[in-house]
């Protein structure tokens, strides 16, 4: 399923009445990871497409256009939230893009939050992590503990992404961050796959004490995947990973 550049407000279970701007094509999902759960589909599904992305000029009229009518209609907005067709970050102007929605967040619903679903993998450079820095919801995704179950569920498919890189950055947030991670078990290209067996999830759990972050949204598989063989685990699941990550002293939210 790919998105227009404007979407919604539609409810979220994570962010309420959301609405959504994505900064890529329409036509093509463009991504530095592939990951098995993806709602996109597949990269190669739409690879053959052209990446047109949609200049600030583009997205600014559009958004105020949107804005314009939701605010007549008295419809609200929670969440202005970065997500979409891929990793927002990789659009050009990205640092840009997302000072304006700030500014059009203060013009017409002041009391919404900005909110970034982000694969993290464009925080080495500096001027990306300082615009996401500036906003009030970074959601930064962490789905492994290990740079092997980080490579088979995510498929990261640019080799200088390393997986300590990543924990770098994740580490260099800190408070500042929510750690998003979809917790999963089962097979992907004939082998058994998992990022709640006893031993990964101990590493991940390790790695999260390393990032303390604001807090961690944990959830299951919503949507088709196009990996078939994956299961989607229950709320009670969720919720007894989850007491392990609370003993430790980090806050937990569940997203069954
Ligand atoms: S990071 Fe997000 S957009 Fe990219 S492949 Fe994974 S789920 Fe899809």
């Amino acid at each position: 399923m790919l998105f227009e550049t404007i979407v919604g407000p539609i409810h979220s279970r994570r962010l309420g009445s959301s609405l959504g701007v994505n900064l890529l094509p329409l036509q093509r999902k463009v991504c530095t990871y592939d990951c098995i759960y993806c709602e996109c589909g597949w990269n190669k599904e739409t690879e053959r497409n052209e990446i047109k992305l949609p200049t600030l000029d583009e997205v600014t009229t559009l958004l105020e256009e949107r804005l314009k009518e939701l605010v007549a209609k008295g419809v609200p907005v929670d969440s202005f939230t970065f997500a979409g067709n891929g990793e927002p970050t990789l659009h050009p102007q990205f640092p840009q893009v997302a000072q304006m929605v700030r500014t059009m967040r203060d013009k017409y619903y002041p009391n919404a939050v900005v909110t970034l679903l982000t694969n993290a993998t464009q925080l080495s450079r500096p001027e990306i992590f300082d615009a996401v820095l500036k906003l009030d919801n970074p959601v930064l995704k962490l789905d492994a503990g290990t740079a092997a179950m980080r490579a088979a569920i995510n498929k990261p498919n640019k080799p200088e992404n390393t997986f300590e890189q990543l924990v770098d950055n994740l580490v260099r947030f800190g408070n500042r961050c929510i750690v998003q991670t979809l917790l999963l078990r089962g097979e992907n290209d004939g082998h058994a796959i998992s990022n709640v067996s006893d031993e990964e999830f101990a590493e991940y759990v390790e790695i999260l004490k390393k990032i303390r972050p604001k807090y961690v949204m944990l959830y299951a598989i919503d949507r088709a995947t196009p990996e078939k063989k994956l299961e989607k685990l229950t709320v009670g699941e969720l919720e007894s990973y989850a007491q392990i990550i609370r003993n430790e002293g980090i806050e937990v939210k569940v997203y069954g």
